[in-house]
C-alpha cells in the first residue's frame, strides 16, 4: 500500500524538514500552506511525485475540501503530520482578542479539524499515524506567551484523549513538542541570549525535529506520547 502523507505546513520551516526526510525515505507527499507558491516550490524541490494544496487549517471548508483533493490526487491519506502554527507574542493585558483566536484557531482547532478528516479514511482503513506538532511552552508555560502556551498545552490534551479514541482501530497520536528552532518563527528572537539557557547550548534545526517527527509516524507501539525535542531546555526552565 501507498505510503501518502499530508503535511500542514510543510511549505516552510519544520514541516518543510519533514517533508525532506519523508520524501527520502519513498512517502507520496501533499505539501500544504496558505500561500500555494510556496508549497509548490517546496513540493517541486522534493523531486518526484509529490504535490502542493493551499489550505487554511482554521477553516473547515478549506481542511474538508483539501482531502478530498488529496485522496482524488495522491490516494488514501495514512499519514498525517500538523505542523501549520502561528505566534502573536505578547502580554496577555496587550494581546487583542484577535489575536487570541487566531493562535487558537491555527494551533489548536486546525489540528483538529485535520485530524477529524484524516480519521474518516484512517478508520476505514483501519490504519493511520498522526504526529501534531505542539511545543514546550505548552508544557512548561512561557512567560509573554500564554495564548499560544494554551493552543500547544491544549493539543496535548486533545492528542492523548484521541490517542485513547482511536488506538482500537489501529491508529496513533503523537506529540513532537520542540523548544527553540532557527526558523521563520524564531528569527527575530535574541538568540545569543536566550541559547545559554539550552544545555546543549544551541537552537535547534529544523531537521532535528523533523527526526523526531519521523520516528513517532513510524513507531508502531509508540502512542499518546510527548517527545520533547528541546535540547535539554525544559531541564532549566
Ligand atoms: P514557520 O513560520 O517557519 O512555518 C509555519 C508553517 O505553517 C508554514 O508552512 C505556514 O505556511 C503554515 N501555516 C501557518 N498558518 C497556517 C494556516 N492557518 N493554515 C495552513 N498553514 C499555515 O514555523 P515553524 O516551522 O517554526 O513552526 C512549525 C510548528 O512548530 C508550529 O506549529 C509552531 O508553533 C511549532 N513550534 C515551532 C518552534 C520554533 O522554535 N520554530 C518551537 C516550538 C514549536 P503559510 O504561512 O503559507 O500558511
Amino acid at each position: 500500500m501507498d505510503k501518502v502523507c499530508a503535511i500542514f505546513g510543510g511549505s516552510r520551516g519544520i514541516g518543510r524538514a519533514v517533508a525532506q526526510l519523508m520524501a527520502q525515505k519513498g512517502y507520496r507527499l501533499a505539501i500544504i500552506a496558505r500561500n500555494l507558491e510556496l508549497a509548490k516550490a517546496a513540493a517541486g524541490d522534493l523531486g518526484g511525485d509529490h504535490l502542493a494544496f493551499s489550505c487554511d487549517v482554521a477553516k473547515e471548508c478549506d481542511v474538508q475540501n483539501t482531502f478530498e483533493k488529496m485522496e482524488k490526487n495522491l490516494g488514501r491519506v495514512n499519514f498525517l503530520v500538523n505542523a501549520a502554527g502561528i505566534n502573536r507574542d505578547s502580554l496577555l493585558v496587550r494581546t487583542k482578542t484577535e489575536d487570541m483566536v487566531s493562535q487558537l484557531h491555527t494551533n489548536l482547532l486546525g489540528s483538529m479539524l485535520t485530524c477529524k478528516a484524516a480519521l474518516k479514511t484512517m478508520i476505514q482503513q483501519q490504519r493511520g499515524s498522526i504526529v501534531n506538532v505542539g511545543s514546550i511552552t505548552g508544557l512548561k508555560g512561557n512567560s509573554g506567551q500564554s495564548v499560544y502556551s494554551a493552543s500547544k498545552g491544549g493539543l496535548v490534551g486533545f492528542s492523548r484523549a484521541l490517542a485513547k479514541e482511536v488506538a482500537r482501530k489501529k491508529i496513533r497520536v503523537n506529540v513532537v513538542a520542540p523548544g527553540f528552532v532557527h526558523t521563520d518563527m524564531t528569527k527575530d528572537l535574541k538568540e545569543e541570549h536566550l541559547k545559554k539557557i539550552i544545555p546543549l547550548g544551541r537552537f535547534g534545526e529544523p531537521i532535528d525535529v523533523a527526526h523526531a517527527v519521523v520516528f513517532l509516524l513510524e513507531s508502531p507501539y509508540v502512542t499518546g506520547h510527548v517527545l520533547v525535542v528541546d535540547g535539554g531546555l525544559q531541564l532549566t526552565i
